[in-house]
């Protein structure tokens, strides 16, 4: 199946009001872009962004899977939504790891987002120690199967709206990048598993590869079978840096 590939920047903790402009460059770059591009901003200028880059997909960076409560310092699906996000990312290993999340909590999360009306993308990725010991795949896989959402038949409309990105941990932030050997035998395991768990539904989900993805490794990386895009940390903050990588999505 031909998958359109999309390409999200993730900000992390970084952007003030003063960043805007990049926002507007990479929604400029967008119209014309032969991939779908999101970025997913710090909560505080999601709303800014949305108005400053009308029409652009703008999403969040997590969400919590109750709808409302006592949750201080977490943020709904409804509020990203209320800001005008039309997506969000779950499961980062950053959050993984500092907020100890386990897969149960991605998986909630992800269908509490999908039911309230975002998309979203789902991370999932192996540590330095279990890619070393040869189970990445193994790894990957067991918390891809724990981490998916329900519920992902093809009426639903679930398998556009989900993608998976499969970031190695010891990939992001560092310059190091998987071989496209090793990220393709990844993504065909992936995308098994998807067709297990949503049958031919499973076919439509976009996988995503995220880690030190910059313009010059871009092109080959999307050349790779079932990389349909990148999420992009580093990368994204500047649009000089971040279009040339839309742009080798096309
Ligand atoms: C990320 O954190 O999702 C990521 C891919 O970061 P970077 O591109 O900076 O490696």
């Amino acid at each position: 199946m031909a998958r359109r590939k999309l390409v999200a920047g993730n900000w992390k903790m970084h952007g003030l009001a003063g960043d805007l402009g990049e926002v507007t460059a990479v929604s400029l770059a967008a119209e014309t872009a032969g991939a779908d591009v999101a970025l997913c901003l710090p909560a505080t200028l999601i709303e800014r962004a949305v108005r400053a880059a009308p029409g652009f997909a703008i999403g969040g960076q997590d969400v919590h899977s109750a709808d409302k409560g006592a949750h201080t310092g977490c943020i709904s699906a409804a509020m990203l939504i209320d800001a005008g996000a039309r997506l969000t990312i779950v499961g980062h290993s950053e959050r993984r790891e500092a907020q100890g999340e386990s897969d149960a909590e991605v998986k909630a999360k992800a269908e509490t987002a999908l039911s309230a009306g975002l998309d979203v993308i789902l991370c999932i990725g192996e540590s330095d120690a279990v890619r070393e010991a040869g189970r990445a795949v193994e790894t990957v896989s067991a918390q891809l199967d724990a981490s998916l959402p329900h519920g992902a038949a093809a009426s639903t409309g679930v398998p556009d709206r989900l993608a998976i990105a499969y970031e190695p941990i010891w990939a992001i932030g560092t310059g190091k990048v998987p071989s496209t050997a090793d990220i393709a035998e990844m993504h065909a395991a992936l995308r098994g598993r998807l067709v297990a768990a949503y049958g031919e539904a499973g076919d439509a989900v976009r996988i995503l590869y995220g880690g030190s993805v910059k313009a010059s490794n871009a092109a080959e990386i999307f050349a790779v079978a079932d990389v349909d895009g990148a999420l992009v940390g580093g990368a994204s903050l500047k649009s000089a840096d971040f279009v040339p990588i839309v742009e080798a999505a096309r």
